[in-house]
């Protein structure tokens, strides 16, 4: 079968044939790749900044935002048939009997760093044209999600985030119901601060979301269409644009580089919550005053929170939301996916400077 591969010892990414898998036990499902999206980490991949191919292997088949559809389910593969539509979970636990998060089946949270996530790190991932998992690790889509559903996998940052702040919220003595009525500021115009935006949104916050593109940009239409507000930054400052929003009770970061989301954290209010959910690369250092922060989180009683990957609950919620996004602003989640590009094409769309929102590999 047809896969897309990084080999780190020759610095090569290509499209090449290896072997297919087959299931190895009743539980597992054996899937046809429709589609799968590509984002920042793979990216890094593809530039050997990380990515690990599993053990005995040279190379790694990349790929984690998914959508497949099941080719053959195992006698064990509870609720699976041919047909079905499914997004894959990317992590998947340590061995360590000690870490109360793996043993939970919660390996988003994982102590030990001896995860494996599937295209990133010890395992092969899902720009391929054939991939077999546990059906543990499946989770289900409505066939109407099909032209969408690859965005399952990045919204899920949002989600879990939104389930995090929610729990947050419980430390306010007059808690309301949820993350309804909240200001949440999002920084960042790229999928996983757009899709952030539309969780937010249709979780009844009001949005603002702040990007480096102009006002002219077709970013700005997206925040009309979804009922949210978008404010263009830059060159910095981005602390100026979360001052001058006004009251804002979440901060979503979605910027992925570390001096404009510290700038951003030291504009946070009162009881503010400042939601990390991007990996900067090794460059650029924040211009951080370590003692005014210090002294801004203490005095106004804020929470400074990361969050990575997601459990099966932010998956589930990710799929439900979307199609609530897809009954309310169906021109606006087509909008995301900006690149169609077949599975041969996919080693220079990797290797290409990012344009538009969101690219899609086509695989079948
Ligand atoms: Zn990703
Ligand atoms: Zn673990």
């Amino acid at each position: 079968m047809k896969a897309v591969t990084v080999t780190p010892a020759t610095r090569r990414v290509e499209v090449r044939d290896v072997p297919e898998p087959r299931p190895q036990s009743p539980s597992q499902v054996s899937l046809r790749m429709i589609r799968a999206g590509v984002c920042g980490t793979d990216r890094e991949i593809c530039r050997f900044d990380y990515g690990t191919p599993p053990a005995g292997s040279d190379y790694l088949v990349i790929g984690h935002e998914s959508l497949a559809e099941v080719a053959e389910a195992g006698a064990e593969a509870k609720g699976w048939k041919k047909g079905d539509l499914a997004v894959l979970i990317v992590r998947r636990p340590c061995g360590d009997p000690a870490c109360d998060a793996c043993r939970a089946g919660r390996q988003d949270f994982c102590v030990t760093g001896n995860y494996t996530e599937r295209g990133i790190k010890g395992e092969h991932g899902f720009m391929a044209q054939t991939v077999v998992e546990d059906a543990r690790y499946l989770v289900h889509v409505p066939a109407e999600l099909r032209d969408v559903a690859v965005l399952v996998e990045p919204l899920t940052i949002a989600e879990k985030a939104r389930l995090e702040v929610d729990a947050m919220l419980d430390r306010m003595p007059w808690r309301r119901e949820s993350v309804n009525g909240l200001h949440v500021m999002v920084l960042g115009g790229g999928p996983v601060g757009l899709l952030g935006a539309m969780a937010f949104s249709a979780a009844g916050c009001r949005v603002t979301l702040a990007s480096r593109q102009p006002a002219t940009d077709v970013r700005a239409k997206l925040l009309e269409a979804i009922g949210g507000r978008y404010v263009p930054v830059g060159p910095p400052p981005l602390g100026e644009a979360v001052k001058q929003a006004g009251r804002v009770d979440v901060v979503y970061e979605a910027i992925g580089a570390a001096p404009p989301a510290f700038e951003a954290l030291q504009a946070l209010g009162p009881n503010g919550l400042f939601v990390f959910t991007g990996v900067p690369g090794r460059r650029g250092t924040p211009d951080v005053d370590g003692g005014a922060l210090m002294r801004s989180l203490v005095l106004n009683n804020q929470v400074a929170l990361g969050t990575v990957n997601a459990g099966r609950d932010a998956y589930e919620a990710a799929v439900a939301d979307l199609g609530r996004f897809m009954q309310r602003w169906p021109d606006a989640v087509r909008a995301l996916v900006t690149n169609h590009v077949p599975l041969a094409d996919a080693p220079k769309a990797l290797t290409s400077p990012p344009d538009g929102i969101k690219t899609v590999i086509e695989i079948g």
